[in-house]
């Protein structure tokens, strides 16, 4: 795996792959400053290196050039947060673009305007990436958000620069942590799937379970479990047409010796919102008008075992609807039981979607080992799936 550390970037222009497709506001301020600060170590290194680096990134889903997905609103917090000034050039290709890059001194930074402001980013256009690849000497890809497309700047563009093309950083890190569970991962390996539906996770589910040795299912995708082994489950949410699929993942991985680990209690709602009346009750023994929407004591209890009985640990999706208040518990619980497993030395990988803003809201991001900056990718990744933007920079 070629790094940043592989190549000389002395008086070289480096065209970074970055993903600043960061929140903003009603204002066009900034509201979240992560993603950028995930990019500062591969450009100081760059820097470091005697090298000059041109950025380029997508941001929200424009449809052709709309102001307000252009990158011009973010140069000032680029240039805070890496405490170096930015010059910023309003087209991603053409003769702007390719006049400041030349121009480039050594040391110095410059943003290039959103790439999806051409359709031809995300079809992948062999041209568009031939244009991009004019403005660099070596491509680096540190956007691991945007890994899992084949768009010109993610993938495409790399055919451009054999022998000269590397991970970033932060994609490096990716790449290691997803490794060191899937691959090294030092037993007894346990994953965490949460969330709404098992629909979404059925192949993550069934690629896993060759590699791991416990399985905990909670939230709202453990119900359709419960319900195909004959459990009440009153309300809570279900997909009745997966529950076959339910029984015979359940009969895989007993299979393959693999101990499924299912809520045995919830805490129960009477409505979904967060002043509902509630209750505790057996997950198999939900009454009717009710519906469990997060993990019981007991099951809690479980959890926290099995977690601190682990050596590595991924966690994807909540335990209950973490967004309300009052049933916010279980993913809590679950959180801090993954950060005294990681600070007596197991390995916590949180990735993919809702598990990540739950692990930032309450404030696990620093006692876990990894958090992982890419949703989608990080799910194609666990479902086993090779990445156009990962394959791109090993051939
Ligand atoms: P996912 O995107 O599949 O990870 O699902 C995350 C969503 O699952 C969050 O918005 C949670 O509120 C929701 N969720 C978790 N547990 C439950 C539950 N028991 N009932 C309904 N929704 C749930």
């Amino acid at each position: 795996m070629k790094t940043i550390q592989d190549l000389n970037f002395d008086n070289k222009k480096a065209l970074i792959r970055v993903d600043f497709n960061v929140p903003l506001d009603d204002q066009l301020t900034v509201t979240d400053l992560t993603r950028i600060q995930a990019a500062k170590s591969t450009i100081d290194d760059i820097i470091n290196k005697g090298g000059s680096v041109i950025l380029m990134s997508h941001l929200g889903r424009p449809k052709g050039v709309e102001s307000k997905y252009s990158l011009q609103h973010i140069v000032t917090d680029v240039s805070k947060v890496l405490g170096r000034p930015v010059d910023f050039v309003s087209d991603c290709v053409g003769e702007d673009a390719e006049k400041a890059a030349a121009s480039l001194q050594k040391g110095a930074v410059l943003l290039l305007e959103n790439l999806r402001f051409h359709p031809e980013e995300k079809t992948g256009d062999l041209d568009f990436a031939a244009a991009l690849s004019r403005l660099g000497d070596i491509y680096v890809n540190d956007a691991f958000g945007t890994a899992h497309r084949a768009h010109a700047s993610t993938t495409i563009i790399a055919r451009f620069f054999p022998g000269n093309k590397c991970f970033g950083n932060l994609l490096a890190k990716e790449i290691e942590s997803i490794q060191k569970v899937l691959k090294d991962g030092e037993k007894p390996l346990l994953a965490i799937l949460g969330g709404a539906k098992v629909s979404s996770k059925i192949t993550v589910i069934e690629n896993i379970l060759d590699k791991v040795d416990h399985l905990i299912i909670g939230g709202g995708m453990s119900f359709t479990f419960i319900k195909a082994q004959g459990g009440k489950i009153g309300q809570s949410i279900c997909e009745d047409d997966k529950q076959a699929l339910a029984l015979e993942i359940l009969e895989k991985a007993a299979a393959k010796g693999v101990q499924v680990h299912l809520p045995v209690d919830v805490i129960a709602a009477d409505d979904f919102n967060n002043q509902a009346a509630t209750q505790v009750c057996d997950i198999n023994n939900i009454p009717a008008g009710w519906q469990g929407i997060d993990a019981g004591p007991k099951a809690r209890a479980l959890f926290h075992e099995v977690v601190l009985s682990s050596n590595t640990i991924l966690w994807n999706g909540p335990l209950g609807v973490f967004e309300m208040d009052n049933f916010a518990k279980g993913t809590i619980a679950l959180g801090d039981s993954i950060a005294e497993a990681t600070a007596k030395g197991a390995f916590s990988l949180v990735g993919g979607g809702d598990s990540v803003a739950a692990v930032k809201q309450f404030g696990f991001a620093d006692k876990v080992s990894y958090v992982s900056t890419g949703g989608g990718a990080m799910l194609e990744s666990l479902e086993g799936k090779t990445l156009p933007g990962i394959d791109a920079i090993l051939d």
